[in-house]
Formats: C-alpha cells, structure tokens, sequence
C-alpha cells in the first residue's frame, strides 16, 4: 500500500528496467559504446582512464542546467502517472472509439483478411510514420505559435544537454505530448482493428515499437549531448544527434524539428544538414529569452 503511494514518485528510477524508456540500460550502454567510438575516433590517443573521466565529468551531470531536468523528470512523471493517465487513459480507449466511430458511420468492418505478418507489419510501420509525423507537427507547433514557444522555450533553455534533457519539458508540453502519442497511436489503432479484426500485433522488441526500438538503440541518447555524431549523407532519412544539437543550438533554434523521420524537415524546408554541427552553444538567445507572448519568432528557410 506504501510502496502505491511512493511508486509515482520514484517511477523515473525504474525507467532503467522499461524497454519503452530511453534510459533503458540497453540503450544507456549502446549511447556510451557509441559515445567511446566517437571519442576513440576524434581523439586517438585518449587512454581508457581519460576516457572513463570524460564520460563521468561531475561538472558536466550535475550543474544548474541539469539539475532541472532532473527535476522536471520526476515532476513530469509524477504528473503523467497522477494526473494525465487517470484523466485522458490510454490509446486503447481511443482505438476501441475510432474502430465504433467507423463501423457504426462511415462502412461495416469489412474484416479484411489478411496474414498476421502482414498486418503487424504494416501497422508497425504505418504507426511509426504516422507518429512521428505528428511529433514533428506538434513540434513545429511549439516552434511557430507565440504562446506554445513560451512552453516549449523551456526545453531549450538547456544549456547543458545529457540525456536527460529530453525530459526538461514544461507540464504543460508533456500534457501535450501524452495527449497526442494516445491520439495517434490509438487513432492508427483503431483504423486497423476497423479494417482487419481485433488479433492486432505491433511488430515489437520487448514490448516497444520494434522500428522506435532499434532508432532508439541507434544513438537517440546522443542528440541530448554534446557529442555531434552525425549520419553523413543518411541524414535526408534520419535524423542524426548532432542534427538535434543543431536544433538546440542559439544560432540554429528552429531547424531540424524532426524526431526520427528527417522527410518532414526536407519537406518543410527546416533541414540542416549535421555537419555543421562544430562548437556550438546551447540554450536561448537574447530575442529568444525575451519574446513575449504577442511576438511569433523569426521564420528561417534553411535550404538557402
Ligand atoms: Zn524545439
Ligand atoms: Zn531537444
């Protein structure tokens, strides 16, 4: 009973034990064996010692600028277990509506028949790209309108970025960001289980969208870092950490909106390719910490 209590509290240092969490331990190890490669290539005669140190700088996880995203962290998760799941629920509840929705008015289930490796593919994919789509609209959102910029502001007040910072996001953006993973997801849901009966698998690793997974083992972590590894010229596919670095950086705030999909950015004419990614500050700059609510921040076209 005591342990319910406290669990919404200290639910951020299981994270290490969920494959849905970035700070899964698979994906803690794959961000360090990447981040000793990188380290190894760009500074060949680093010892293992300097190396341990370099990755274990006390300066570099614990200062001002992330000491509030650990904050945020727990306050986030405090919120999303307390207040956002008991409120909204989950996507099943809005799948379970999107599949009634379109039977009952728009066409009869027409319970295509299909082989199970197909559908679970399919919607895996379908899944993914409707996903991450609306992450990069939602983001783009954040970035456009004057007063969701003023939330979402906080994120890039980072000045230091490990990667933790990913959960340095105001309340309300993670409010936000809940409400439209349960949408997307329950919405793509919902259309396939219309379409194709209820037997509905996602094609997974340990529970987690297996495309998410494997993009997640791939260097997720690093975007929040300061090391710029980029994808070279599989950047116009994915996005790459340093890409994201890009995005944080006080020059280059407004590019390079995307989470994994670098289409959308392309698209949007926000794309910035991660090779330019070389010493760069982060957090906001002047016009940025002072925009108020009534000013919308400047528009860049990135492909001139
Ligand atoms: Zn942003
Ligand atoms: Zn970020």
């Amino acid at each position: 009973m005591m342990l319910d209590a406290v669990q919404p509290l200290i639910a951020p240092l299981l994270y290490v034990n969920d494959p849905a969490k970035r700070l899964f331990w698979m994906h803690i190890l794959g961000s360090v064996v990447l981040a000793a490669w990188y380290f190894r290539a760009a500074l060949p005669g680093l010892g293992p010692g300097a190396l341990a140190r370099r990755l274990l700088c006390k300066k570099y996880w614990w200062n001002a600028s992330t000491r509030i995203d650990y904050a945020l962290l727990f306050l986030n998760t405090f919120l999303k277990l307390v207040v956002f799941i008991p409120m909204l629920g989950g996507q099943l509840g809005v799948a379970l509506i999107t599949a009634r929705v379109l039977h009952l008015h728009v066409l009869d289930a027409p319970q295509i028949s299909a082989g199970p490796i197909f559908v679970s593919l399919s919607f895996t994919m379908v899944a993914f790209v409707f996903d991450d789509a609306a992450r990069f609209l939602t983001h783009l959102a954040m970035h456009r309108n004057p007063f969701l910029w003023r939330i979402h502001r906080l994120h890039h007040s980072a000045t230091t970025l490990t990667p933790f910072t990913v959960f340095r996001t105001h309340p309300i953006e993670s409010f936000i960001n809940y409400l439209r993973s349960i949408v997307t997801l329950g919405l793509i849901s919902g259309v396939f289980i219309w379409g194709f009966g209820a037997q509905l698998q996602v094609w997974d690793i340990l529970g987690v969208n297996a495309l998410g997974f494997l993009l997640t083992l791939a260097g997720s972590n690093l975007r929040h870092s300061h090391i710029p590894l980029g994808f070279g010229s599989f950047e116009r596919y994915i996005i790459s950490p340093a890409q994201h670095q890009l995005h944080h950086s006080i020059d280059h705030g407004h590019g390079n909106l995307g989470a994994y999909l670098a289409l959308w950015d392309r698209w949007n004419k926000t794309f910035i390719w991660g090779s330019s990614a070389h010493n760069l500050s982060f957090g906001l700059n002047d016009y940025e910490e002072k925009a108020s609510p009534n000013r919308v921040l400047p528009v860049v076209d990135f492909t001139r």
